[in-house]
Order: C-alpha cells, then sequence, then structure tokens
C-alpha cells in the first residue's frame, strides 16, 4: 500500500513555494495558462522525501503512515527532477531534498509581497556604524575619508562623513562592495563618481567615471576662458597655477565644481589655471 498525499496536501507544498521546483539548481516554475482560458498547467509534482512504499527510494521503515502522508515529507519539483531524485537516491538523499525545500520555502517567504523594483534590487545589507571609503570620488583627495552607515533605507543607504558631510547612495549604482573585516573599513565601489557640487553644497552622482591620475586627479574638466567665473558670478574664486593648488588647500581654498560636477580650466601661454574658491 502506497502512502499517498491528498490533494489537499499537494495543493499546499506547492503553493508553499510558489509552484516553483525546490531544487536548488532548477527553480522551474510548474504552472501556467493552458489553451483552455479557464485551466492552468501543472508539471510540478509533490515528491515523496522518503517513499511512499516499501522498497521505494529513500524508503524509511521508521516513519509512520501519517507522517509519511504528511507535507512534511513532500518537496514540490518539476517532473524532471522528480524522476532525476528518485533515479539516483545516492547522489540525492532524503537529507537533501529536506535542505531543498527549507531553502525554496525561505525564498518563497521573501518574495511574498515585494514588487519586482523591490526583488531587482542589489542585495545589499548594510549594518549601521560600517565604516567605509568610497571610491571614485571627487575631490579625489578626500577618498581615503571615512564614511559611516547611518540608515539603510533598502533602496539607498545613508552615510555621513566625519564633518557631518551626508550622501544617500542608491544601491543601484553600487558596483561592488568589499569588506576588509571589522578592522579597517570596507570599500564601496561605485559605477559611475560621488561628487561635490560646490554651489550646492551637496554630494551628487554622476555616471561618468573620472579618469586616472594624474589626468584625472582632479576629476573631470571644462575649459572656459579667464572672464568666464566673472561673467557665471561665481563667488569667493580665484584661477591658481595648476603646479601650486596643492599648497592653498591647507588655507582654506577649494578646487570649485560647476553643477555638471567639472572644475573649470584656462589654460594660456602654455600655463594652466585651475580656478579655486573659499566656499566651504
Ligand atoms: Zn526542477
Amino acid at each position: 500500500m502506497r502512502d499517498e498525499f491528498s490533494e489537499e496536501v499537494k495543493k499546499a507544498v506547492g503553493q508553499r513555494v510558489n509552484y516553483i521546483c525546490s531544487r536548488s539548481d532548477c527553480r522551474a516554475q510548474t504552472t501556467g495558462p493552458q489553451d483552455d482560458p479557464s485551466k492552468a498547467v501543472n508539471v510540478g509534482v509533490a515528491a515523496h522525501i522518503t517513499a511512499a512504499s516499501e522498497g521505494g527510494p529513500r524508503y524509511d521503515p521508521e516513519m509512520t503512515t501519517e507522517v509519511r502522508k504528511s507535507p512534511a515529507n513532500a518537496v514540490w519539483l518539476c517532473q524532471t527532477c522528480a524522476k532525476l531524485v528518485d533515479n539516483d537516491v545516492v547522489q540525492f538523499p532524503a537529507e537533501l531534498l529536506r535542505r531543498w525545500k527549507f531553502d525554496a520555502e525561505r525564498e518563497a517567504r521573501e518574495r511574498v509581497g515585494k514588487t519586482v523594483a523591490g526583488n531587482a534590487k542589489p542585495q545589499i545589507g548594510f549594518m549601521l556604524g560600517t565604516k567605509l571609503r568610497i571610491a571614485p570620488v571627487i575631490p579625489r583627495r578626500i577618498e581615503q575619508d571615512v564614511w559611516i552607515v547611518m540608515e539603510d533605507q533598502g533602496d539607498a543607504v545613508r552615510l555621513e562623513k566625519s564633518n557631518s558631510a551626508t550622501a544617500a547612495i542608491p544601491k543601484s549604482i553600487i558596483e561592488d562592495f568589499h569588506s576588509f573585516g571589522n578592522s579597517q573599513p570596507s570599500l564601496l565601489s561605485l559605477k559611475g563618481r560621488l561628487q561635490w557640487i560646490t554651489e550646492k553644497q551637496v554630494w551628487q552622482f554622476f555616471p561618468e567615471k573620472p579618469g586616472r591620475p594624474p589626468d584625472g586627479d582632479l576629476g573631470i574638466v571644462r575649459d572656459v576662458d579667464f572672464h568666464h567665473p566673472a561673467r557665471e558670478n561665481i563667488p569667493q574664486c580665484h584661477w591658481f597655477r595648476k603646479e601650486v593648488i596643492h599648497k592653498f588647500f591647507s588655507q582654506g581654498w577649494n578646487v570649485y565644481y560647476g553643477a555638471d560636477g567639472r572644475y573649470l580650466r584656462f589654460v594660456q601661454n602654455h600655463e594652466t589655471f585651475i580656478l579655486l574658491t573659499r566656499l566651504p
């Protein structure tokens, strides 16, 4: 006599994994529409983890009939995987099937009620207080600065720097997140660049990456004429010869970055000048 699952049990087992095959490297969808608009096709089965009758795959004589027929002894599989696991009990022991079931149900539980956009977001979780560096960030001379995770907003992560500067980084622009252990800051690599905008005094994301130093050491350039700053009413600014700008950083001067995220360059008689400003 075979200890078959009731229709009720089969339905519950399938629904618990959203009718997706539980085998970890399959995950085939097992239901869908038929040509008849009132019917659905089903290519999934509630497979026995331990066999329904003596002599069957993974049969457990110690198990009571009641348990053998219960949802606890069923794993939802597509027909292909169901045949596979019954033909090779050495490769597919009961413990492995229980593991698949556990993982498939956990995945289904996490998907319940989530939108497509919610499912597509990178699975990066940030612990509050995590310390990290960002690359690339313009100005480059603060790439070693440490940011602290203040809030994981789901789609974005809010960071704060020691001088209370804040930035919200959408997770969609994160290229890589690398942890070096607890002793040193993690590295957050971006698909573009995090860029300080001088006049708005905000951090903004731009999809273009700066070149490697020395060419890209200040970020991305825009060539303008000498009178451009006056014409644009850029306050508290001054042209400095490129060779000496670093001396002025310690005196409160900073490279000026316009709304397009670019720094301004003016070239005359083979001399290069960079626009610096005294704004914070
Ligand atoms: Zn399958």
